[in-house]
């Protein structure tokens, strides 16, 4: 049993690496303490459903902005990640509880008392459990879609790498109207930032997701500002759009900790603007590349633009 008088450490695989200074943030970056009416709101819905969100685990800087709107990114399957990215602040470890099969029915609750037109439920990697957790997505949006029908959902899943294919298959068939899966950096630098995944595996689960369903909505994000160079991140656009991916994220990188990977630097927002206009030219249906954006920032207002782009492309034909 542990001994609750030692602190927990979040990040153990983490304790005994060298510490990355923080840099300063640059004027770009700045955002303002969470203080409204609607974010408290948004809090106690939370808490009164015992719900996780990435927007507090990750320590998101747009919390304040999204949170006074009521858009919160539900994170589903516990709060105990068991991959190490070193990106990212989710606590790390073997996960002590299994899949709370109640879950699904409060996120339900939760968007339906939030009046969400569009939700974001995401999860941490759950490698203990035999399909990845697929199966608890499954009934997330269903029980979603059941409580509130009028509401589109998006998913931001794990990559199920150690699961058979109808784990991904069990995901799609529930039909989520957006499936997120982000491949977070250029592959040159998964083994220090992503060493649990593989590029080629993301990439490829994406397109599988057209595959099966090439009516839903693919979405894939990556940070930049971990020391990748801009010819990269031309080449990432160039594989997402051969898997047929509609919609780019791109935000810049914050370090959560000293412990966690540095920030090589700050991207300028004009760098941004070109990355957008570049993805655009590729073919992307909807870009979002702005030093603040992360894959649920404004994710409502942007599925509906993508909704439009798509029809307006298919009226060309
Ligand atoms: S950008 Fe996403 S993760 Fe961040 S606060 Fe908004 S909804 Fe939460």
């Amino acid at each position: 049993m542990r001994d609750n008088s030692v602190p927990k450490i979040r990040h153990p695989e983490k304790a005994n690496r060298p510490d990355n200074a923080q840099p300063k943030k640059p004027s770009w970056i700045r955002v303002k303490a969470p203080t409204s009416e609607g974010y408290k709101k948004t809090r106690d819905i939370m808490r009164e459903n015992r719900l996780v969100t990435v927007c507090e685990e990750a320590g998101c800087p747009n919390v304040g902005e999204c949170w006074s709107q009521g858009h919160a990114t539900m994170m589903i399957m516990g709060e105990v990640c068991t991959r190490a990215c070193t990106f990212c602040n989710i606590a790390t470890g073997k996960p002590p509880e299994s899949l709370d099969a109640f879950e699904p029915g409060r996120v339900a609750v939760a968007v339906k008392k939030l009046g969400l037109n569009h939700v974001v439920i995401t999860s941490v990697d759950r490698d203990d459990v035999e399909d990845g957790g697929a199966e608890h997505f499954a009934q997330t949006i269903r029980a979603v879609r059941r409580q509130s029908p009028d509401t589109t959902i998006e998913i931001l899943t794990p990559d199920f790498i150690r699961c058979a294919p109808a784990a991904l298959e069990t995901v799609v068939a529930a039909k989520p109207d957006v499936f997120n899966h982000n491949l977070e950096t250029v592959p040159g630098l998964y083994p220090e930032v992503r060493p649990g995944a593989r590029y080629f595996h993301s990439l490829r689960l994406l397109q599988r997701v057209k595959e099966l369903d090439p009516a839903m909505f693919t979405k894939s994000g990556i940070m930049v500002g971990l020391g990748e160079d801009r010819q990269s991140v031309l080449q990432v656009m160039d594989d997402m759009r051969a898997a047929d991916i509609d919609f780019l994220t791109i935000g810049q990188y914050l370090q959560p900790t000293p412990k966690h990977h540095r920030v090589d630097r700050f991207v300028t927002p004009d760098e941004f603007a070109g990355y957008e206009k570049a993805a655009y030219g590729k073919g992307f249906l909807m870009v979002s590349a702005t030093p603040l954006t992360r894959s649920s920032y404004h994710a409502g207002d942007d599925f509906a633009q993508l909704r439009s782009a798509r029809l307006k492309k298919l009226a060309k034909r």
